[in-house]
């Protein structure tokens, strides 16, 4: 879009130990010789390994992110982890409803919505995720869930500098299939559309990243259709190679 400096951000998911920082001092490196004049870079990662990543990316353009947070501050949460803690540990941004969050731990948009909040109370920017499953594709609902995951999900406090948009169809995360560039662009299209129904101007500023399947092969197609500002990244964020073959789409 216009004006809208794109954004090529990863998310480890549960993978990646120590053994793996070299892949991020990598794409680090990347970034440091020549992709982070046309990009902002970013990989989200397991919270054991935040505080490693931020070291090792410290005084390059590449950022590092948690990938969920909890909605509280503080408090009696066994095993959870609250944004004041992700950024004590380096991050910048924070990864909220994904889709294996929703799935996998019955997560709704009020709790997205909670989610976001909380990252912005700790100082952090959101990228709040939504798409449609494959059987809401096929029944024709994609944008009406859409429209309910935007208006559940995203608080009407959102702007351009504390909130991400990604959209990412649930049947192309991890699968290898994506969605042809008309639907691509159609779903941009409707995302920005509504994002302006609730917050006004600033929707016309908003990053709004493709996510699903995105690798080098296909990284230059998905990332020039109109409204796509940048992409999030599942297993291809997992190799320098691959994260960096697709952020030289830019
Ligand atoms: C993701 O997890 O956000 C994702 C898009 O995964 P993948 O790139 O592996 O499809």
């Amino acid at each position: 879009t216009p004006g809208i400096r794109p954004l090529v951000a990863g998310n480890w998911k549960m993978n990646g130990t120590s053994a793996s920082l070299g892949e991020l001092r990598g794409i680090a490196e990347g970034f440091a010789q020549g992709l982070g004049e046309v990009a902002d870079g970013l990989v989200c990662v397991p919270a054991t390994l935040l505080a490693r990543a931020a070291e090792v990316t410290t005084g390059t353009p590449l950022n590092v992110g948690g990938e969920d947070c909890h909605p509280k501050e503080s408090g009696a949460h066994t095993g959870d982890i609250s944004a004041e803690m992700l950024k004590d540990a380096g991050a910048t941004h924070v990864i909220v409803g994904h889709s294996e969050r929703r799935t996998d731990h019955g997560e709704s948009n009020a709790t997205v919505h909670a989610k976001a909040e909380a990252v912005w109370r700790a100082g952090l920017v959101a990228i709040i995720c939504i798409g449609e499953t494959q059987a809401q594709r096929e029944s024709g609902s994609t944008l009406d869930v859409l429209a309910q995951q935007i208006a559940g999900s995203v608080p009407a406090d959102a702007n351009a500098g504390n909130a991400v948009i990604a959209y990412e169809p649930v049947w192309a995360i991890g699968t290898g299939l994506t969605p042809t560039v008309d639907d691509v662009a159609q779903a941009h299209a409707y995302i920005r559309a509504r994002l302006g129904d609730k917050l006004g101007a600033v929707a016309g500023r908003m990053r709004i990243l493709y996510g699903g399947s995105v690798k080098p092969s296909n990284a230059v197609e998905l990332l020039s259709v109109e409204n796509v500002d940048g992409a999030l990244v599942g297993g291809a964020s997992l190799k320098a190679a691959d994260f960096l073959g697709i952020a030289r789409a830019y």
